[in-house]
C-alpha cells in the first residue's frame, strides 16, 4: 500500500516537473518576442527612442522615419 502510494506521488511529482519546466520554457520564449518586439532603440539621426518594429533598419542602425534615414 505504502509503494503503491510513493509510486504514485512519483508520477504526479514527475508530471508537475515536467509540466512546470514546459511552462518556464513558454514563458522565456515569451519574453525573448517581448524582448525583441518592443526593444526601444535610439534613433541616431533625432535622438528619437522608437520601439525596433517601427523603426527602418539600416546598417545595424535604427532610424525612426525616412528622413532620418536620407539624413543620417
Ligand atoms: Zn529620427
Amino acid at each position: 500500500m505504502i509503494l503503491k502510494i510513493l509510486a504514485i506521488a512519483a508520477v504526479l511529482f514527475l508530471v508537475y516537473i515536467i509540466f512546470f519546466k514546459k511552462n518556464r520554457e513558454k514563458d522565456i520564449i515569451k519574453k525573448k518576442d517581448v524582448k525583441y518586439e518592443d526593444e526601444m532603440v535610439e534613433c541616431p539621426t533625432c535622438k528619437t527612442y522608437i520601439s525596433t518594429k517601427e523603426s527602418i533598419v539600416s546598417n545595424g542602425k535604427y532610424y525612426c522615419s525616412k528622413d532620418c534615414l536620407a539624413n543620417k
